[in-house]
This record gives structure tokens, C-alpha cells and sequence, in this order.
């Protein structure tokens, strides 16, 4: 009797979640990624809520922990640095989290730790799906043909595997923010500290800093707007940058300078993915490309880790019993469904008004904000205003899972 064998495409935190569950579960797992080699970098992302659970099971909290990004709070600063309010980051569910980690060294961590088996090639994209009763098979650019029990599509926000396959208009319904943010490194200097500093300016614009384990800072330049700025050549988007951020306050001309060389800057427009069905036959997708909730929305890291865990518990019935026949693969995957779409919808509904709130436009409002951020983050309120990084948070237990070894 074969293992019945899963393709995942995308090798970032859902798709190295879903290999590590399916296959300690018993599948056979290929996994595909487009980027030549593994993709280090990107910002920092937190583990919360029944993530911290699906971790522990992974046997990796120490391994998050000792990638900590050396945070050790939050807090809301003035235009000449001084801090205006503290947000609380105390417990788990602070606005720095207990376990904060590059989204680049969390994806390391998964794959170092993927247990023997897992098959995984760089360089390679799906160029077409054919999903059947009896097996969907893909080929790739690389003019493999996989005939599989399941395609994961874990490609984040960007998706094209999903473009081929859900192709109805109606299948997706992106949520454009109306935020752009971007991201970048730049060198570390004697004024910062270990704290994630959060200056918000008038015009809906915000400047942020936040240490990296690597001696360097994290910079955020966001602003509320559709500038179209993503695709852009990098001297146009150093200049619209420019030109948005400059003189604004705070740190805003050191970040636009350190913004001017890194290597790692990128720009992204908030875009949250929702959809009626996040499966399609054998198809199924997991992470940001099914339901993208944006840094907005928070938890994304969260729920694309737990999704791979409650994707293998999904198939518990026929564990350990060969290829899987069309109607288990539609059970399981409705029971997949039917356990995190209550995680997703609980991040995903951010009310245009906390937007608003978030990126002030006019002075009033940030002085309105102001005000606000001095009534929320004061005692006795504290508590509640932790409540909006509680996310991934649920009381059911997690369903159970059967290995196989
Ligand atoms: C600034 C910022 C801050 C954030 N903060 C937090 C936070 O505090 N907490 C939190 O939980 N989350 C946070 N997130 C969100 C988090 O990073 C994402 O939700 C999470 O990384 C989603 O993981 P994913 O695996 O679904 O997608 P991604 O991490 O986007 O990975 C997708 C992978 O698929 C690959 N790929 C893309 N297209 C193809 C293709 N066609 N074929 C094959 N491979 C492909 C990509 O190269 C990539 O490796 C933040 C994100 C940002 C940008």
C-alpha cells in the first residue's frame, strides 16, 4: 500500500506547516517553490493564540524563542522621539508578542526541522492543475507531471495557482486596505533601542522601527493611499517614497535614506483575500493565499502554522490506509473548513473605522487619536486594548491527530 502523496506549492510557513503535518501523518510530500533557494528575510511575524499550541506539539518553541527578535515591547512615540503611550506587551498576548520572530528565520526553523522525506525543490512553479475524481496532477515548470491525492496551494497573498484554478469571479473577493506599507533594513544606530517605536504623522502616514536579531532595524513607511506603488522600478519608488515621507518627523528622512540602499526593500498594498471555498476538488489552499488577513489584520503567521497542522488532523479517517478516494478528500478538507474559518473571519472583519483610526488624515483626527491612544492604553482599559492582539484564539481544543511512524 503507497502513502497517499501530497504537492504543496509554496515553501514559506503555511506550506513547511502543511509538509510537516502531512508528512509525520503518513504522506509522501513534495513540496515546490518558486524562489531559486530558500527565501530568507522578510519582518517580523509572532507566534499567538493556538499557534503556541501547534508549536509546542512541533517540539519548536525553544527553536522560536532563541530566533526571538530581541523586542521587548511597544510603544507610540512624538515627532521629536519622546514616548507618548506604552502598549501593553506584557503576557502572551502583548503588542510585542512572547514569541516575535523574522518571518524568514520562523520558515528556517520549519524546514530544518522537516522530518526526513519531505521533498522539496527551489526554482519551480505549477504551470497547470488537472484535478480529477481520482487524482489531480500538476505539471511544473520544470516539465515535472506529479500525480498526487492533494494539491496545497500555499503561495501567499499573490497567489497564481489559485488564479489558475479558482478562475470565477466570484471565488475571490480581495479586500483592498486602502494602506500601502513599505518594508525594509537598514543599519542600527546609538538613538534606537529594543523597543518597537510607532510614530503616526498627519496624512495618514506612520514610520516604524523594530530591532532584528542581527544587529540591524526593521523600518515600515506606511501610509493610507493607493499610490500603486507595487511593480514599481526601485529609483521611482524611492522618490514616490520621497516624496510622501520626507520631513514628516520622527526617524521618517533616516529610514528614507536607509531605504535608498538596502537590498531588501518592498512595497506592499494591504490587500485581506477572502473566499466562499478555500478548496476546489483536490485542490486546497492554506495560508496567506486563501485568506490573507494583512500586518492590519494580524495573526497571519499564526493561523498559516495551525493550518497545517488542522489540514493533516483533517484526514485522521484514512491515515495510514493508501490513496485517498474523492469522498474522504471532500470530508476532510469540509472539516478542515469548518475548524479555521472561525479563527480567519474572527482576524479578517477589521472595521474600516479601526483603519481610519489607525492612519489619521486631517490634524484633528490625530489629535483625536491621540486622545484615544491616551484613554485605551491608561489603566483600567489596558486590558481591552490587548484584547486587539489577542488573535488565532479560540477555545475549542485542537482536533486530534493520528501519526504515523
Ligand atoms: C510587515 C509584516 C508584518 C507582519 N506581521 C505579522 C505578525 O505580527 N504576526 C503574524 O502572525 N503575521 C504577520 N504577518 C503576516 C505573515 O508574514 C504572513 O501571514 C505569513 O507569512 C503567511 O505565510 P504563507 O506561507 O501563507 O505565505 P508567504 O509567507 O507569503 O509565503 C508564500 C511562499 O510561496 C512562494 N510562492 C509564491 N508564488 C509561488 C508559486 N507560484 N509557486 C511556488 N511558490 C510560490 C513564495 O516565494 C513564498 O515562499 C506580517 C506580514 C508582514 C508583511
Amino acid at each position: 500500500m503507497s502513502a497517499p502523496h501530497a504537492v504543496i506549492s509554496g515553501a514559506s510557513i503555511a506550506g513547511l506547516s502543511a509538509a510537516w503535518w502531512l508528512r509525520r501523518t503518513g504522506w509522501a510530500v513534495t513540496v515546490i517553490e518558486r524562489a531559486p533557494a530558500f527565501r530568507d528575510g522578510g519582518q517580523n511575524v509572532d507566534v499567538r493564540g493556538v499557534a503556541h499550541e501547534v508549536l509546542e506539539r512541533m517540539g519548536l518553541v525553544d527553536a522560536v524563542r532563541t530566533a526571538n527578535t530581541t523586542e521587548t515591547g511597544t510603544v507610540l512615540v512624538r515627532k521629536d522621539g519622546s514616548v507618548r503611550a506604552e502598549v501593553p506587551s506584557d503576557g502572551p498576548d502583548g503588542a510585542t508578542a512572547e514569541l516575535e520572530v523574522l518571518r524568514g528565520d520562523f520558515a528556517r526553523i520549519l524546514l530544518d526541522h522537516l522530518p526526513d522525506g519531505v521533498d522539496v525543490r527551489y526554482g519551480e512553479t505549477i504551470a497547470s492543475v488537472s484535478d480529477r475524481d481520482d487524482a489531480v496532477t500538476v505539471t511544473t515548470s520544470a516539465r515535472r507531471r506529479l500525480d498526487a491525492d492533494l494539491l496545497v496551494v500555499a503561495e501567499g497573498v499573490r497567489s497564481t495557482t489559485r488564479d489558475l484554478v479558482f478562475t470565477d469571479p466570484d471565488d475571490v473577493d480581495p479586500r483592498d486596505l486602502g494602506v500601502t506599507m513599505a518594508f525594509g533594513t537598514i543599519p542600527r544606530t546609538a538613538t534606537d533601542d529594543d523597543r518597537w517605536r510607532w510614530y503616526t504623522a498627519v496624512g495618514g502616514r506612520q514610520v516604524h522601527l523594530r530591532p532584528d536579531p542581527y544587529g540591524t532595524m526593521r523600518a515600515i513607511l506606511a501610509h493610507v493611499g493607493q499610490d500603486d506603488l507595487v511593480g514599481r522600478d526601485r529609483q521611482d519608488l524611492v522618490d514616490t517614497l520621497r516624496r510622501r515621507h520626507e520631513g514628516v518627523g520622527w526617524e521618517a528622512d533616516r529610514v528614507l535614506e536607509g531605504f535608498a540602499t538596502t537590498d531588501d526593500l518592498y512595497v506592499d498594498q494591504l490587500t485581506q483575500i477572502r473566499m466562499p471555498s478555500w478548496r476546489r476538488g483536490r485542490v486546497q489552499l492554506v495560508g496567506d493565499a486563501a485568506w490573507c488577513v494583512t500586518p492590519m489584520g494580524g495573526g497571519g503567521a499564526s493561523l498559516a502554522l495551525t493550518s497545517g497542522y488542522v489540514l493533516a488532523t483533517s484526514f485522521a479517517d484514512v491515515t495510514g490506509r493508501g490513496a485517498v478516494d474523492r469522498a474522504a478528500v471532500d470530508r476532510a478538507l469540509a472539516a478542515f473548513d469548518d475548524w479555521m474559518r472561525p479563527l480567519v473571519d474572527d482576524v479578517q472583519g477589521i472595521p474600516d473605522a479601526v483603519i481610519r483610526f489607525a492612519f489619521p488624515r486631517s490634524r484633528l483626527g490625530l489629535a483625536a487619536r491621540r486622545v484615544a491612544d491616551a484613554v485605551l492604553l491608561g489603566t483600567p482599559l489596558r486590558k481591552l486594548a490587548a484584547r486587539v492582539t489577542q488573535v488565532a484564539d479560540t477555545d475549542r481544543p485542537l482536533p486530534p491527530l493520528v501519526t504515523v511512524s
